[in-house]
């Protein structure tokens, strides 16, 4: 893994996390984006449906003033034509009185004279318009159109009025006088019920000089006031036909919406004003449950995020932990001397430590995956597949074994291995590690030192400690098959004669000649060639008779005298000859005080061939005087 690996996989939690808040964050954006564009389309919503209020009602406005109208612009024309005597006034009454049963919005129609005076509706005599702004308009002013004033107290009935008003002339084209027609504001309150609007909301009818003509709800409460200091007059933004604004009630504090439409024929406007909250009181109940829903997702998200993390966190934590020990591991395995190796249940090798080249001769790569006992000496293979089939059986936890192993350029080494079971976290067995060492050179010492215990550093023959040992060991064995024993004791003569004449070297190097052909003589399986002490050997001959063991006797005797090596001194023969005594026995069958009485028997006939003149083969049954001789003989 490299450094910049390393350093992306470590940072991975916190991309994890950030992942998650991003994801949670973007739900809950998205989410409240939706629910807001969804509360603007409840605005505009309720905008358009208040716009279509506002503009149908004034269109009433505008529709009962025009009906009202075209009845004054008839008296008018009556008036103006027949005059304002009595018969025409009292006709014309009987007319109005008759339209204004059938036609239900329009309040009274008043013919009113040049004075002020009331023409028509004799019960109000002595009240005068003379004072009256529409009444003083028309008198001052020519004009012939209709003249729509404020609301008003009727006088008839004190009930709230809109007036509209036409001025007549006399015949001579003078001011004649004024038909007034009114229109109740009660009525148009009325009128405004039958629409569906909500309960804290209100549609009003409003001159234009300010004063409410109409209202609902609460009409009587708010005829006749004014609000021309109310923004809709004086923000100059909102001086056009139609249009909303929103503005914050001083009276609740309550927001609200107001939607307004000027009327283009009448100084009037009309108002409908709708209570924020309640408008989107529906709204507001179907988003929270909707935002709930999502804020339980979000959060479900957030917490198995959470736990993902934290798990992606801590499962980090142990992988750099499992690499540390690792990397631990391998510094032991790799710096080591020794070969570690790791055993699959298969026999397989699944790891191999650097020093596999040293010891084995191949590299890791090469030996991974290759039977893990393929190189071991068929001679020690059992014993090694033994102890690996009773570990991995889980009989033996640990062991250690000493085989000889193949080597790729050596050719065999000696490897002692130290083996150990593994086992998963479950506690089963999942192979075997181990650590061999080469002990060749530790082999070769110790099959030197068991040469040098048992041999004879001169010639190279059995030293006498072994001769010791494999006399008891044929003796016991003789003994127990019920066999014959032979030992042949051959001495040299004359030698310390030899080595005054030509040197203990010299003396040496004899002595090692006459080892070598008693050696050739002793071929038997079985038989031991000995150097008992100075020039004095022994010759071991197992299951022998005393014939056998006496031609052996005398074939070495006279290799000893046919080798012909030069002694001077030696006054009988010339050359270097061998006295040699033999004796057999049969342990089992004879009465013998054991392994010396039989090196005794030929000890003696060593002497007896001595006595006899060297260069003789004497064998102990031949030997007559049975006393032991006395030394220096
Ligand atoms: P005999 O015919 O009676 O056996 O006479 P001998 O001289 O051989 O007998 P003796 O026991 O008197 O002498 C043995 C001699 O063998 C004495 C010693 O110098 C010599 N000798 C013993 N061991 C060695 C040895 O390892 N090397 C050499 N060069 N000489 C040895
Ligand atoms: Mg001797
Ligand atoms: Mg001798």
């Amino acid at each position: 893994m490299s450094a910049t690996q390393r350093a992306g996989w470590s940072r991975l939690p916190l991309r994890a996390a950030a992942f998650v808040v991003l994801t949670c964050t973007t739900i809950l954006g998205v989410s409240g984006w939706r629910e807001w564009a969804a509360r603007d389309a409840v605005l505009k919503g309720a905008e358009t449906e208040m716009a279509n209020v506002a503009r149908s009602l004034t269109q009433h406005a505008e529709d009962s003033l025009d009906l009202l109208d075209s009845g004054v612009v008839g008296v008018v024309s009556r008036l103006e034509m027949d005059g304002t005597g009595p018969t025409t006034i009292a006709k014309l009454g009987t007319v109005q009185e008759a339209r204004k049963k059938a036609i239900a919005r329009i309040h009274s129609l008043a013919i009113i004279d040049d004075k002020g005076n009331w023409l028509t509706s004799p019960g109000t005599i002595g009240s005068t318009f003379s004072d009256d702004a529409f009444f003083r308009y028309h008198q001052l002013s020519p004009k012939r159109e209709a003249y729509v004033g404020g609301p008003v107290k009727s006088l008839l009935d004190g009930e709230w009025v809109v007036p509209l008003s036409r001025r007549f002339n006399k015949q001579d084209g003078s001011f004649g006088g004024v038909v007034l027609a009114t229109i109740s504001s009660k009525y148009l309150s009325h009128f405004y019920e039958q629409f569906e609007i909500g309960r804290n909301s209100s549609v009003a009818l409003t001159h234009g000089d300010g004063l409410i003509v109409a209202r609902y709800p609460s009409n009587e409460t708010f005829v006749g006031r004014s609000v021309a200091d109310k923004p809709l007059f004086r923000n100059p933004s909102l001086q056009r036909p139609s249009g909303a604004y929103h503005f914050k009630s001083p009276l609740d504090g309550a927001e609200r919406v107001s939607f307004f439409k000027r009327s283009n024929r009448y100084p009037f406007f009309l108002l409908a004003t709708v209570d924020k909250d309640e408008l989107l009181a529906p709204w507001r109940a179907a988003a929270i449950s909707r935002m709930l829903y999502v804020l339980a997702l979000v959060m479900l998200i957030a917490i198995i995020g959470g736990v993902l993390v934290r798990q992606l966190h801590r499962g980090q934590h142990m992988a750099v932990a499992l690499v540390e020990k690792e990397a631990h591991f391998r510094l032991l395995a790799e710096g080591s001397s020794d070969m570690v190796t790791r055993i699959g249940l298969d026999e397989r090798l699944r790891y191999v430590s650097p020093s596999s080249v040293r010891i084995v001769g191949w590299r890791p790569n090469q030996l991974i995956g290759t039977p893990a006992l393929a190189g071991i000496n068929p001679e020690d293979l059992p014993e090694v597949q033994a102890i690996v089939d009773a570990m991995k059986r889980g009989e033996k936890e640990e062991a250690r074994v000493t085989y000889r192993n193949s080597h790729r350029q050596k050719g065999e080494v000696w490897l002692e291995s130290t083996m150990r079971v593994t086992r998963k976290d479950s506690g089963r067995i999942d192979g075997v590690v181990a650590i061999s060492r080469d002990i060749t050179e530790h082999k070769k010492l110790e099959t030197r030192l068991e040469t040098l215990a048992i041999e004879d550093s001169l010639t190279g023959l059995a030293n006498r400690r072994r001769f010791d040992e494999r006399l008891k060991e044929e003796w016991a064995r003789a003994y127990r098959d019920r066999s014959s024993l032979g030992l042949l004791m051959i001495d040299v003569d004359h030698f310390k004669a030899y080595n005054d004449e030509y040197g203990h070297p010299a003396g040496d190097a004899c002595l090692r000649r006459i080892a070598k052909i008693i050696a050739a003589e002793a071929q038997r399986a079985g038989d031991l060639a000995a150097r008992y002490g100075g020039e004095e050997f022994a010759v071991l001959l197992p299951n022998i008779d005393t014939a056998g063991c006496a031609l052996v006797g005398e074939r070495i005797r006279s290799a000893i005298h046919e080798a012909g090596l030069i002694h001077r001194t030696n006054p009988a023969a010339g050359c270097v000859t061998a006295s040699v005594g033999g004796a057999t026995c049969r342990p089992a069958l004879e009465r013998t005080a054991g392994v010396a009485s039989l090196v005794e028997a030929a000890d003696r006939a060593l002497y007896a061939a001595k006595d006899a003149g060297r260069d003789h083969l004497v064998m102990s049954g031949e030997v007559t005087n049975l006393l032991p001789r006395a030394s220096g003989q």
